[in-house]
């Protein structure tokens, strides 16, 4: 049994997808503790694999995207396997600090600073933007095809601004959702 915090449907607001519809399936509980974390997510139910896949089969979106706090803590190759036999594509939201499914279609990695990951690679990766903190890092050790930088909880974003000015292969993720008043 899977502990699951929330399953619904919405437009994906950051990163490389944003705007693409999608089916979120919220996974409760995470290994770290960001001072900055801003999901609840604790709350959970206890689903089947069989049951998650079957409540998200009845949404059209094309894209999965097991997200939480930390998926990767529960999150298997079958359950991954279940909603590709609905004809989704899956992505991962993840903290790296854990293994991930092999089978998946897009993973999305956020380090966390003072939890290193032991993921060293991902289709996108995506920091959350604090001052004096060494992001550049992440750069170096994740291989990536996409390098986004978010800004705290929409508080800081004229300095994630100048700060890809001077850095412009990093690009910026906005937290869209929040502006638009959507999930
Ligand atoms: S890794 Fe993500 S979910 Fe976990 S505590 Fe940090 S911000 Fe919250």
């Amino acid at each position: 049994m899977k502990r699951i915090n929330e399953i619904f449907e919405s437009l994906q607001g950051e990163g490389f997808h944003t705007g693409t519809a999608a089916v979120f399936v919220r996974f409760s509980g995470c290994n770290l503790r960001c001072p900055f974390c801003d999901t609840q997510h604790e709350t959970y139910t206890e689903m089947s694999e069989e049951d998650i896949a079957r409540k998200v089969s009845q949404y059209k979106a094309p894209w999965v995207i097991l997200t939480g706090g930390e998926p990767s803590l529960q999150a298997t190759e079958t359950l991954v396997e279940r909603f590709h036999a609905w004809g989704k594509r899956v992505a991962m939201e993840t903290n790296g600090t854990h293994a991930v499914p092999t089978n998946l279609d897009w993973l999305t990695l956020s380090p966390k600073e003072g939890k290193d990951p032991v993921l060293t690679q991902a289709d996108e990766v995506k920091v959350v933007y604090q001052a004096g903190v060494d992001v550049e890092r992440w750069c170096r050790e994740i291989r990536a095809d996409h390098y986004f930088l978010q800004p705290c909880s929409c508080r800081n974003t004229q300095e994630v601004v100048r700060y890809i000015l001077e850095h412009p292969y990093w690009r910026l993720s906005l937290q869209t959702h929040k502006y638009i008043g959507i999930e």
